[in-house]
């Protein structure tokens, strides 16, 4: 019985009490109930996911039917206890000597019969019910995430507490920004001079804006920097940091005049060759110069 009628059945308890007299002095269909627990689903900017955002869900609840108070009957009618299987619910089938405990038919399970079915929910009792809530979306949500938001679920009865709701949280892929832990990555193209030369650049920073960014004279491919604080929020209200990896790209046309820059700087560093650990290291010398 108490599973058959959930926490969703409204004063239908109270009535069912009343109808089978179950002797336990009706103490216990007084009692306060949980409200039931619902879920939804929500998909959030890469923007809103990193400092939190209030949206309003919009929920169905599964509640009892207005038009007969979830009995099922006609208005001025009540169902009668269900002649099939006595009240239980359930009726015994047998199979190969065995008995097994089966739904009942007539009633569907309910243990109860309605000869003249409310005509709002066709005798199910059920109706369905939609409020919205204001679900707040804690900073640094991450995808994938489940949350559950205590007391935003259906409503309690007689003065239970309500049920939570459980949010399904995606968040979406940012073009630029990528999620690491606490810390925030981005990819920033560099020109060769600047990886070389050093230099200052502009970064930009998640929620809008830029950063300035030193890069060493010297610096290597694929270098990766922090920017401290711009990341996402930590519970206790510090920040992760902004991961700057910088890429150093290679121009895909030249001027004559760049040719003629870059040909004379090849003449200057001649002398330099990136490959000859390399060489050293596979235990080979590089063709043309065994002498
Ligand atoms: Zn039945
Ligand atoms: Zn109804």
């Amino acid at each position: 019985m108490e599973d058959l009628f959930g926490a969703d059945s409204g004063g239908f308890g109270d009535f069912l009490g009343g109808i089978f007299n179950r002797g336990r002095g009706g103490g216990r269909t007084a009692q306060p109930r949980r409200g039931q627990d619902l879920e939804s689903s929500l998909t959030l900017s890469f923007d809103d996911a990193l400092d939190g955002v209030t949206v309003p869900l919009r929920l169905s609840t599964d509640a009892p039917c207005t038009s007969c108070h979830g009995t099922g009957a006609r208005a001025g009618t009540v169902p009668r206890m269900c002649p099939t299987c006595g009240g239980s619910g359930q009726t015994s089938r047998n199979a190969g000597g065995f008995a097994f405990a089966e739904p009942c038919v007539t009633c569907r399970g309910r243990g109860l019969f309605v000869d003249d079915p409310c005509t709002s929910c066709h005798g199910s009792g059920r109706g369905l019910s939609s409020h919205t809530v204001q679900a707040r979306i804690p900073a640094g949500v991450k995808n994938g995430a489940k949350i559950r938001l205590k007391g935003k679920g259906g409503k309690g009865e007689r003065g239970g507490p309500n049920g939570d709701l459980l949010v399904d949280i995606t968040v979406s892929a940012h073009p630029v920004f990528e999620r690491k832990g606490d810390n925030i990555a981005v990819t920033v193209p560099v020109t060769f001079t600047e990886a070389a030369l050093g230099g200052e650049i502009s970064v930009p920073t998640p929620r809008g804006g830029s950063v300035k960014l030193k890069v060493p004279a010297g610096t290597a491919n694929g270098r990766t920097m922090r920017v401290r604080g711009k990341g996402i929020r930590r519970k206790d209200a510090t920040n992760g940091d902004l991961l700057v990896t910088l890429e150093v790209t290679v121009p895909q046309s030249l001027s004559s005049e760049a040719r003629e820059a870059l040909e004379a700087y090849a003449e200057q560093t001649a002398d330099q060759d990136p490959r000859k650990d390399l060489f050293a290291l596979a235990g080979e010398a590089p063709t043309g110069s065994e002498s």
